[in-house]
């Protein structure tokens, strides 16, 4: 069985301790590589490695650490079919979704960053008659950043990116869930020539190895994308320390519905916004509110779309949602449709574990869900399901949609569908969200403040506002 490998001072390194745990295929249920059982020995050993090279990688004019970061992006693309087809193994989504949105994303991202490293610039300030004030930026030292399981790559490069680029070194820490897309990532920084010590990946579990990143004394900022309760355990350990926090986290996104939108469009999307990557993306629109006058309507069309969805083997093209990531996150998004019904939900369509056979006859499958008759205020509609699950409620007039909207303690994003130019603007200045879609989802510009408000997290990242975070500013102030 395959055994992957740390990558550690540009080289890939077995755990200290010789330990490994098992790498699930959730397609199969079946376990078919192992990774290091990492623990802080082997984030000491990636840290003195990421000390060493720091110097070196910040002072290197940023169009050499630009050529080398585009040279990864290029090996991206090259090897897009493999890694497409590793995502979907290891994570267990639709390959035919790892090749047109993470892999290309991911290439994307080292691409974006590349190129911003030669454009960043800072800022001046005259005071005048008196004196030029002018702000140095410079790299934050050595960073850690900790990225999930439902965009490994993706969101692996999203942080590492512009870290790197702004001339930070890196210890980073896929989710122990999908590692794989991150090892065959260091190869390709092996191949690319990335010097040894600028990325250090230690793969590994959450509370070991995540932790033991952000206990270590000497890094001094952490880019962090999970889950909200997770981010909390990472603010109260590294709040003492004084440590530079970027925290992406969980959210609730609300998908407003009035009766003035573009119907066909609005479902469509809509069918797209709530099952694509089976659910599994922070940005997900899992609580669709339709204004009363077109609700029934929307309600029957939604069901009849949703159930045209197919749920299959991950590797067939023809396939829409494909297995969740985990056992156990296959019996909580379970446990929460049993919590639907409970509090007095009616399933309109799915409900349960899909069935798929073959080869994925043991996989971790759930049928498109569909609730309705539940109040926005139940724990339904309060709390983050992460699965291919929404539930529709109506709305009576446009303070009660953004009444509803808001009313979690989430904020991460929020899709408004209307034809009324001036009700899209009025409402999107009241929704409490980070990121607003009018009349789309996902739509990204990768030069866009992207993060949430409330419980959905702290900090923005995205273009210049990544770049910013990743270094450390300071005022030089000149008398004339
Ligand atoms: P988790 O919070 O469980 O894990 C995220 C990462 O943190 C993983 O690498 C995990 O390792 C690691 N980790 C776990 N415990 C600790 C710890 N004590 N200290 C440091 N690191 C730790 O999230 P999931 O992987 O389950 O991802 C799903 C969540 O991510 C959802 O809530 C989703 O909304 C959110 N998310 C937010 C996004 C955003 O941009 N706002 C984007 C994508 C997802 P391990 O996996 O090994 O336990």
């Amino acid at each position: 069985m395959e055994k992957l490998a740390n990558y550690i001072n540009g080289q890939p390194t077995a755990p200290q301790s010789g330990k490994y745990l098992d790498n699930y295929n959730p397609a199969e249920g079946k376990v078919y590589s192992l990774i290091p059982d990492s623990d802080a020995n082997d984030v000491a050993m990636a840290y003195t490695a990421a000390e060493n090279a720091f110097a070196t990688w910040a002072n290197l004019p940023s169009a050499q650490r630009a050529q080398i970061l585009s040279k990864i992006a290029d090996l991206i693309d090259r090897d897009l079919e493999k890694l497409a087809l590793a995502e979907s193994i290891d994570n267990g989504k639709p390959v035919s979704l790892a090749r047109v949105m993470d892999i290309p994303r991911a290439s994307a991202n080292m691409r974006f960053y590349a190129t911003a490293a030669m454009h960043f610039a800072s800022e001046s300030h005259l005071t005048e008659g008196e004196a030029i004030n002018y702000t140095l930026r410079t790299p934050i030292g050595v960073v850690g950043c900790i990225s999930p399981w439902n965009l490994p790559l993706y969101l692996f490069t999203w942080k590492i990116a512009p870290a790197l680029a702004v001339g930070c070194t890196v210890v980073a820490k896929p989710s122990e869930l999908t590692p794989m897309t991150a090892f065959l990532f260091s190869q390709l920084c092996i191949e690319a020539g990335l010097p040894k010590g600028v990325l250090n990946i230690v793969h590994g579990l959450g509370p070991k190895v995540g932790q033991a990143i952000v206990e270590h004394p000497k890094i001094t900022a952490i880019s962090f994308t999970g889950g909200t309760v997770t981010g909390k355990t990472i603010a109260a350990t590294a709040a003492p320390m004084f440590k530079k926090l970027s925290l992406e986290l969980g959210g609730k996104n609300p998908n407003l519905v009035f009766a003035d939108c573009d119907f066909e469009k609005a479902i469509s999307t809509s069918i797209r916004s709530s099952f694509s990557n089976q659910g599994e993306i922070c940005l997900c629109g899992s609580r669709i509110l339709v204004e009363r006058g077109i609700y029934e309507k929307f309600v029957n069309e939604f069901v009849a779309k949703t159930k045209q969805l197919k749920v299959g083997d991950p590797q067939d093209n023809t396939t829409n949602l494909g297995a969740l990531v985990s056992e156990a996150h296959m019996k909580k998004v379970l446990s929460y449709i049993e919590l639907a019904k409970q509090e007095g939900g009616k399933i309109l369509v799915g409900g349960s574990q899909a069935k798929v056979f073959g080869r994925c006859e043991n996989g971790y499958f759930v049928e498109p869900t569909v609730i309705v008759g539940l109040n926005h205020t139940c724990r339904t509609n309060q709390e983050e399901i992460f699965g291919p699950v929404v539930t529709i409620i109506p709305f009576d007039d446009e303070n009660e949609g953004v009444m509803m909207a808001n009313s979690t303690p989430y904020g991460l994003a929020a899709t408004i569908w209307t034809e009324n130019l001036s009700r899209a603007h009025r409402v999107a200045q009241q929704v409490k969200s980070g990121i607003i879609w009018i009349n789309c989802w996902l739509l990204r510009d990768l030069r866009t403040p992207f993060g949430g408000m409330k419980q959905s997290g702290v900090g923005r990242e995205g273009g210049w506002e990544a770049m910013k975070f990743f270094t450390e500013a300071k005022n030089v102030c000149v008398k004339i």
